[in-house]
């Protein structure tokens, strides 16, 4: 089966006045996939997810589902059915755990209530924890709680494709693998993933194909296991063990 492709950057570069932040970069998610970026502090991953989903502007090519988007904005990405969780989660802290996820359902609110309570049904199957908060603020939640209804959140909107900015940000080590469990399960639902991160091993373990993204620009990719068994990817991020 071949792979087709959802989100392809071509030649994509982002500048912040005269500085350029991501070079050139050449990136695919096919449908199906878990991609991941990795890379150091300040590298541009961030930056370059943001471009991708149309927060900044930027240079060279952006095509979803093979279709040029001209110049991408986040009203054009989400109507191709694209969802972001940004690095600092911008959840409403007064708010309700639902009602956080009531407003992430939005742009789909013409389709009506029934179909609002099946997302959130979908959302707290995929985490319950969610679901015994329901009525919590979103302000008095755990770290790992609050990644969780961010995700949740974003998954209201039904998005094909959903980038994810350093869910691991902040959480113990077991909380991370427990959120990328479910990050990675998300295919099962028909959504595909590009996962933003600094924790490089976690991200590798669920991803299929990465991208090590150096100074803005992509200094190695391939499959994630050929990534993980790499000497330069072992020895800049992946450390002893
Ligand atoms: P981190 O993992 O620390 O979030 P990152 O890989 O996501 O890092 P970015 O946050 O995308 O990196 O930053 C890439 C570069 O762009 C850095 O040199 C950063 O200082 C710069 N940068 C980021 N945001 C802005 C901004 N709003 N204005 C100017 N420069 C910026």
């Amino acid at each position: 089966m071949t792979a087709r492709a959802l989100l392809q950057l071509k030649g994509f570069s982002v500048s912040y006045g005269p500085v350029e932040a991501v070079h050139q970069v050449d990136l695919t998610v096919n449908e199906g996939e878990i991609v991941t970026v990795i890379g150091p502090n300040g590298a541009g991953k961030s930056t370059l997810l943001n471009a991708a989903m149309g927060l900044l502007p930027s240079r060279g090519e952006l095509r979803f589902e093979g279709a040029p988007v001209p110049r991408p904005s986040v009203e054009a990405m989400v109507a191709h059915g694209v969802g972001l969780v940004p690095e600092k989660r911008e959840l409403f802290g007064e708010m309700s755990v639902q009602d956080n996820l009531l407003l992430g359902g939005f742009a789909r609110w013409r389709r009506g209530q029934r179909d609002q309570a099946e997302r959130m049904q979908e959302v707290f199957a995929l985490f319950p924890r969610l679901q015994e908060r329901s009525a919590q603020l979103a302000a008095t939640l755990s770290g790992g709680e609050r990644q969780m209804l961010a995700i949740g959140r974003a998954l209201m909107a039904r998005p094909r494709l959903l980038m994810l900015d350093e869910p691991s940000l902040g959480l113990a080590p077991l909380i991370v693998r427990e959120v990328l469990k479910i990050v990675a399960s998300l295919r099962g639902m028909g959504v595909s993933v590009l996962l933003v991160e600094q924790n490089a091993r976690a991200a590798l373990q669920v991803a299929d194909r990465g991208y090590v993204l150096e100074m803005g620009a992509i200094a190695l990719s391939g499959p994630a296991r050929s990534l993980m068994s790499d000497r330069r990817v072992i020895e800049t991020y992946l450390g002893a063990g």
